[in-house]
């Protein structure tokens, strides 16, 4: 992939195609960036764009390429690939988390980048899209090697971020610590404190009280909206959540709260099922001991087959993207499809659920969650003045709503799935801010 990277430090404006290949075990056609750009170019066809603006809207504004170097504990050096692409800065700063995960290339980053431009144009944050990842795989380093990766990575791309730039927050394989190491580099090279920088920062610099669970509190509010279309609740349904990270864990734990049967989780060891519904309470003692929900004794194990695929109401991907294609898009038993995770049904997939009558509520509004309180916890940093609990969380789920109401009425009006619906609601809303502010020069 070395080939592919700009020079240190180079920050490239062109956003022109330095593409590195596909994953290797994944199908082009599945791959992030190609999903990202077919659901761009449904959404610019429907809504009568030309050319010109199409490209805008598919092409990065701004991205860099960085090497980070790595002085590992034992005193060898490493080398990883880290990314920053802003999308789109139309409505406001770039906004958007950091990713360290060994897959990690620039196409992937370009395309969670654009969703998150998505994302917050239809719960109508006033950002734009940005994402960040390293190729690296967190779990085989020290905290001391990821302070340092951080520390460097941080280094390297600051030019570009900044509270009125560019705002990170976690994702795959980061989490609040890394977020207080960012805004610590940050924060020591400008030489004051820049809690604006990051969100998802540990409560003790600024955090947002709600911020960590803020995410899968959303996917639930979202579930809720869209069994209310049918007239149910959580209690009558069943639930499989694939992933038992930052948003499947607490998303599992909320809806069995909430009184729907959690049948099935997995994480990336293995999967459990038991009919009736996995005992949380106890899951959870179970995965703070071996780390893992593989071996709980009060569910069976998965085994071969997929959590996708099991025969419940509601099918959670809360892990990553890619993982509902035209092979097992036709499988899926569910009659609802609520997206945790960013990406995970591929274009073709999309059609096949669609055709199939299977209700997909969309990543960029089922996930939005996490945004919408990162935002909060960003205004609350830029006014030194923080918010009880009870009032994000009362804020997230009017914001959640009313997003939601929004997206189901183009939805009914246009004919059209969730998707195409949110899609076309937030890519209006940043072609018409960039057709407002008019081009420069
Ligand atoms: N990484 C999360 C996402 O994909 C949160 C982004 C943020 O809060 O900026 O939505």
């Amino acid at each position: 992939m070395s080939d592919t990277l700009a020079p240190t430090g180079q920050v490239d404006t062109t956003g022109r195609d330095r593409a590195s290949t596909p994953a290797p075990d994944r199908p082009a056609h599945d791959d992030a960036i190609t999903t990202a750009k077919t659901q761009l170019a449904g959404a610019v066809a429907r809504l009568g764009y030309d050319e010109g603006l199409h490209e805008m809207l598919a092409t990065p504004r701004r991205e860099i390429n960085v090497s980070i170097p790595l002085r590992r504990d034992d005193g060898s050096t490493a080398l990883f690939h880290g990314y920053r692409v802003q999308h789109n800065v139309s409505r406001g700063p770039g906004k958007g988390g950091l990713r360290y995960h060994p897959s990690v290339d620039v196409d992937e980053v370009r395309a969670l980048a654009m969703w998150m431009t998505w994302k917050c144009a239809v719960v109508e944050l006033p950002y734009g899209g940005a994402k960040g990842g390293v190729s690296i795989d967190p779990r085989q380093f020290s905290q001391a090697e990821l302070e340092r990766v951080t520390r460097r990575y941080t280094s390297e791309i600051m030019p570009m971020i900044g509270p009125a730039r560019d705002i990170m927050a976690p994702d795959v394989g980061t989490d609040a610590r890394t977020m207080a190491w960012v805004m610590d580099t940050y924060s020591v090279n400008q030489g004051y404190t820049i809690p604006g920088v990051v969100t998802g920062k540990p409560l003790e610099v600024g955090g947002s009280l709600g911020r960590a669970t803020a995410t899968s509190r959303g996917v639930v509010h979202s579930t809720r909206a869209a069994l209310r279309e049918e007239g149910l609740t959580l209690a009558d349904v069943s639930v499989a959540v694939q992933g038992f990270g930052k948003v499947g864990s607490h998303a599992a734990a909320m809806y069995a709260e909430a009184g729907a049967r959690v049948e099935s989780v997995s994480d990336q060891y293995g999967g459990l099922y038991r009919e009736g519904g996995i005992d949380m309470v106890a899951l959870f003692e179970h995965v703070a001991r071996t780390g893992s929900v593989v071996g709980f004794p009060e569910a069976d194990p998965l085994g071969d087959q997929s959590l996708l695929e099991l025969e419940v109401d509601v099918v959670v991907p809360a892990a990553v993207e890619g993982v509902l294609t035209h092979d097992n898009a036709p499988l899926v038993r569910a009659r609802w499809v609520v997206e945790g995770a960013n990406g995970p049904t591929s274009a073709r997939a999309d059609t096949i659920l669609a055709e199939r009558g299977i209700v997909v509520v969309p990543d960029i509004l089922a996930n939005a969650g996490g945004v919408i309180v990162s935002y909060f916890e960003w205004v609350q940093a830029q006014q030194a003045y923080w918010w009880t609990e009870a009032e994000i969380e009362q804020r997230l789920e009017e914001r959640m709503l009313h997003a939601y109401d929004a997206v189901a009425d183009v939805a009914r009006r246009e004919k059209i799935s969730m998707r195409d619906a949110a899609l076309m609601l937030s890519v209006r809303r940043v072609a018409e801010a960039h057709k407002i502010r008019g081009l420069y020069p």
